[in-house]
């Protein structure tokens, strides 16, 4: 029966959906935006548990054994990951030490420790207390844990140094690259609505209709809920997260964000990101000039991935956000799907733009030879990891089923039809 079936609500344009059993590693889409909603996974708890603490171990193993050494004029320096982190606290800067912690080391082990706890309960049937926030917790680090990112900043700077010292792989990098593969592969096998539902069921079609309410969904855990439009305090029976039909002051925030991060552009570029004293002599780089070092070089591919990642990704998502800011408040109906696809693009490629301040943490833990190579982060860094950090924030508060309330308006419908 059609009104029997679980609902589901797009989180980009809010249409009503009734959830059907797919095969399995089929991915179900939303019919007006085409976002991906929901998919089907097989024994996706113990399969996701298993994953989690393979990850977990690796994680131990990498934050334990050194990462790279760096061998230069007989003088040798060893990396490790924390190491990273700790060399720009100790050169000053402490808040990208912060950051580089938080994302390479700290937000990683939260979000496995979160899953942890969730499914291993849930791989027996059974739920922990506090299950709800723990799992909520692990879906909000998601974007936030760059391990990914931080392995390919690594990379980077080993081909920068390359040319110049004897680079050793340590144990730690070996581990690092396969708790990555671990790490993606826990989330490709987990279906977090199996996990929600065993937890709470999900509402169905029919009984949600018959309401006759303006419907929500929960951002955190998709349960689908009669919520009227005056009720601003209300939360998810189901996970206790705020409930609301549209983020509020999305566009406000979302403005604020962007125009922080297009003024914090400006030092990011001009300042430089590190400087390279070799014997008494110093060299600062700004981002454009670390690009034109390594194609002087001849290092092509990696001139072209941090010219991608540090210049041009940032300025191509500030131009789409205030593209969809505009259309938002101009209230333009042309192309409601391709903007919400423009959106996803935007929140998905933002963190990659961290490659540039992981490469220099990396750098200034290893190139710290004395009198011989030091290489220490600038001011420029500092702009950078803030104005990657906004852009995100910003991606973060915008609203998307704001460009299909115009859709509606036009239409004149109140409620999107079910499925
Ligand atoms: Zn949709
Ligand atoms: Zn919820």
């Amino acid at each position: 029966m059609e009104s029997e079936r679980p609902a589901c609500l797009c989180h980009e344009c809010g249409t009503l959906h009734g959830v059907r059993r797919l095969p399995s590693g089929v991915t179900a889409r939303c019919r007006t935006c085409g976002t991906p909603l929901y998919r089907q996974r097989k024994d996706t708890a113990v399969r996701a548990l298993a994953l989690t603490v393979a990850a977990l171990i690796l994680f131990a193993v990498a934050h334990t054994f050194p990462f790279l050494t760096f061998s230069m004029e007989g003088n040798a320096t060893t990396a490790t990951i924390l190491g990273s982190a700790f060399a720009l606290y100790r050169e000053g800067v402490w808040p990208l030490a912060a950051v580089v912690f938080a994302m390479a080391s700290l937000f990683p082990l939260l979000k496995l420790m979160a899953n942890l706890y969730t499914l291993l309960p849930a791989a027996m049937g059974r739920a922990a207390p506090g299950t709800h926030r723990m799992f909520a917790t692990a879906a909000r680090l998601r974007s936030w844990a760059m391990t990914e990112v931080y392995l390919l900043g690594v990379l980077v700077a080993y081909v920068k140094l390359s040319e110049l010292a004897t680079l050793t792989v340590g144990p730690a990098l070996w581990a690092f690259g396969v708790l990555i593969v671990c790490m993606a592969a826990a989330d490709n096998v987990l279906d977090p609505r199996a996990v929600w539902w065993r937890l709470g069921p999900q509402n169905r079609l029919g009984a949600l209709l018959a309401t006759r309410q303006p419907l929500a969904a929960c951002h955190v855990c998709d349960q689908v809920v009669p919520l009227p439009a005056a009720v601003h305090d209300a939360r998810c029976p189901r996970c206790g997260a705020m409930l609301h039909h549209r983020k509020p002051d999305a566009l406000a925030r979302t403005w604020a964000l962007c125009l922080a991060a297009a003024i914090l552009y400006i030092p990011a570029n001009v300042l430089p990101v590190m400087t390279v004293t070799s014997f008494g002599r110093g060299e600062s780089d700004t981002i454009l000039s670390g690009v034109v070092t390594l194609i002087e070089a001849g290092m092509w591919p990696v001139a072209a991935l941090v010219f991608f990642a540090s210049i041009t990704v940032p300025v191509l998502k500030l131009i789409g956000l205030f593209y969809l800011l505009l259309s938002v408040q101009l209230g333009w109906h042309a192309r409601p799907r391709e903007r919400t696809q423009l959106y996803r693009i935007i929140e998905q490629v933002g963190r990659w733009s961290m490659i540039d301040i992981f490469m220099i943490a990396i750098l200034a833990v290893l190139v710290d030879l004395g009198e011989i190579a030091r290489i220490e982060p600038g001011t420029g860094a500092l702009a950078f990891a803030g104005v990657v950090i906004l852009t995100m924030l910003a991606s973060a508060s915008f609203e998307p089923r704001l460009i299909w309330d115009n859709e509606r308006k036009r239409h004149g419908k109140r409620r999107p039809a079910a499925a």
